[in-house]
């Protein structure tokens, strides 16, 4: 009856510190979450298009 532990890792765009919430649980896709948010995500992708 643990819970498991709350996980948290740093946003892989700002560096600001996330923790696992609703939107990524259900799933194990935690591993595959790089950034904090959406915003981001998208932002991340677009810097990488550009170089
Ligand atoms: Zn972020």
């Amino acid at each position: 009856m643990s819970r498991p532990p709350l996980r948290e890792k740093p946003c892989a765009f700002c560096g600001r510190p996330f923790s696992d919430r609703k939107r990524w649980n259900g799933r194990d896709q935690w591993d595959d979450v790089k950034y904090c948010s959406r915003g981001c995500r998208a932002k991340a992708a677009a810097a990488r298009r550009r170089s």
